[in-house]
């Protein structure tokens, strides 16, 4: 497996890769929910690269970037066990050395729910992916549905500004009891990861009121809420969305998603669930 820390050897690493070229963005301190993501990527390529890049730019001044859980060496070793081919793992001042001051803001979009509680975050975000896609030119790139607003922005990037690279969305992987793996599940000490099994319990609860019969998204998202209740969750939001413009529906519909976000304690989680 090819290590890549500068910008020069990833782009050398891919002059000589043949065939069909996935990427699979992530910021480390990998987990299940990764590795599905390589898992799906080392299926459909030739080659498969991996970024490794706890991006700056995305957090916000008050956000976990320099707690952020980082840990390269197991990294390293899980995606040796997945067959990758190469990690590119560039750190902040090759990234955004000299004077950086171009930035990538998908408007609308990033401006609602996670956009709305993260100023600045799908910026971060949209930024360091288009940059991630310039340097690696991947034919693909594979993203969770984990972080499905962050799919949608990236959707909405590459359509506009017609970059030739195909996004590709790959389920959430929970652990058993339904917790969405996330490398931020670590910060929850043990009374606050029971709790945090609410928000997918929620999401379920949404779900079957649906099924049932129900079309109105305030009643939907009230059950949500009721079953959030709990001394360690603050909730941020709950909401009934179309999955690609991330707006409100007036009516609950298939293929409308379920979006929730909530900090248990201080840990700020996010979950959706697809109405199907
Ligand atoms: P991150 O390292 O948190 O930036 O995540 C890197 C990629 O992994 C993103 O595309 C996430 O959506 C995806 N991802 C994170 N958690 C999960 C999960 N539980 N299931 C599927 N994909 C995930």
């Amino acid at each position: 497996m090819k290590i890549c820390e500068t910008i020069r050897e990833m782009r050398e690493y891919r002059k000589g890769a043949q065939g069909r070229v996935a990427l699979v963005p992530t910021m480390g301190y990998l987990h299940e929910g990764h590795l599905s993501l390589v898992r799906q990527a080392r299926q459909e390529n030739d080659v498969v690269v991996v970024s490794i890049f706890v991006n700056p730019t995305q957090f916000g001044p008050n956000e976990d970037f320099a707690r952020y859980p980082r840990d390269m060496e197991r990294d390293l070793n899980l995606l040796r066990a997945e067959n990758v081919d190469a990690v590119f793992a560039p750190d902040a001042e090759e990234m955004y050395g000299d004077g950086f001051s171009t930035y990538v803001e998908v408007t609308g979009l990033s401006e609602v729910f996670e956009g709305a509680v993260r100023p600045g975050h799908f910026r971060g975000v949209a930024t360091v992916v288009l940059k991630l896609f310039n340097i690696v030119q991947p034919h693909c790139a594979y993203f969770g549905q984990k972080d499905a607003q962050q799919a949608a922005v990236l959707k909405r990037m590459v359509r506009d500004l017609n970059v030739d690279v195909t996004i590709k969305t790959c389920p959430t992987i929970r652990e058993a009891d339904g917790l969405a793996a996330s490398s931020r599940n670590i910060y929850l000490n043990a009374e606050e990861r029971a709790a945090a099994t609410l928000l997918h319990q929620g999401l379920q609860a949404g779900r079957r009121l649906w099924q049932a019969g129900e079309q109105d998204p305030d009643v939907i998202t009230a059950r949500i809420k009721e079953v959030l209740q709990h001394p360690l969750i603050t909730l941020d939001y709950v909401a009934v969305v179309s999955p690609d413009s991330f707006t409100p529906v007036t009516r609950v519909e298939a293929n409308h998603l379920l979006i929730i976000a909530a900090k248990v304690g201080t840990t700020r989680l996010i979950d959706n669930m697809s109405l199907v």
